[in-house]
């Protein structure tokens, strides 16, 4: 569904993505892993179009991304869950889910939206309790399902997140990857950055490590579970040692 081969991105001279190649098969969670500045979001941005300084190659669907902005690639059939939400703080929750669907007013489709609307609200029961509340009045947890459920209103086949479970608390993060594990179920395919590598790796296919701008492992959720040095660089393997050790 999505192949990004040898991809290189660049901020002005500094090239951030050193030539990654990923692919994602239709149906299938995968999830891009790594520490702060390996460049997850920067590859996520360039999938988006909101980043147009790379080189190398983005294919979506058969059709090439390049020089696509990003109204054109959600049209497409790929939405972002941005970094940090990034929801209309001062807009009503109802009319920020109502904006996920911009692209579609165009082209009348005003009852499926409807219906849409009713699935989200359906899926984030909360979301509908507080339709008519200014979205920066929600907590943490409740911005980030308005982020998903505003991404879902374009009625993606792909739904790219960038890092849902950060600043939340551990129930909230299960709640979120839950829903993840749900929509997939109903044949979404996604694709999940995510600094909580264990959380993600979890319920992951499949999954990329990054460092420093190039993939250094990869595998399936299950394998880098396992893996020694994922276990090293990422899910804190010496804490689980020590505790297993007193244990
Ligand atoms: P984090 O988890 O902290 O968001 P990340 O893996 O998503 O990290 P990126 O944000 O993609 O990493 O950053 C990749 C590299 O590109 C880093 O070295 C970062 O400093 C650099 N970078 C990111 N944004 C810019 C920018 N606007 N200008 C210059 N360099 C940037």
């Amino acid at each position: 569904m999505l192949h990004v081969k040898n991809l290189r991105c660049y901020y002005g001279r500094i090239m951030a993505i050193k030539g990654v190649s990923i692919s994602v098969r239709r149906g299938e969670l995968i999830t891009l892993i790594g520490a702060n500045g390996s460049g997850k979001s920067t590859l996520l941005m360039s999938i988006c179009g909101l980043l147009s300084t790379w080189k190398g190659e983005i294919v979506f669907e058969e059709a090439s991304l390049k020089g696509m902005d990003p109204p054109a690639i959600v049209r497409k059939g790929i939405s972002l869950v941005p970094e940090g939400r990034q929801i209309f703080a001062p807009m009503s929750v109802l009319d920020n889910l109502k904006l996920g669907a911009y692209t579609r007013y165009r082209r009348k489709e005003h009852r499926e939206i409807e219906r849409d609307l009713a699935e989200i609200i359906d899926l984030f029961p909360i979301l509908g309790e507080r339709a008519g509340q200014p979205a920066g009045t929600l907590s943490g947890g409740e911005q980030q399902m308005l982020a998903i459920g505003r991404a879902l209103m374009a009625r993606p086949r792909l739904l790219a997140l960038d890092e849902p479970s950060m600043g939340l608390a551990p129930l909230m993060v299960e709640k979120i990857l839950d829903i993840l594990v749900r929509l997939k179920a109903d044949g979404l395919t996604i694709l999940l950055v995510e600094q909580n590598a264990r959380a993600a790796l979890k319920i992951a296919d499949r999954g990329y490590v990054l460092e420093t701008g190039k993939v250094v492992l990869q595998g399936t959720g299950f394998d880098l579970l396992s893996d020694v040095e994922v276990k090293r660089a990422y899910l804190g393997k010496d804490y689980e040692e020590f505790y297993e050790g007193r244990g």
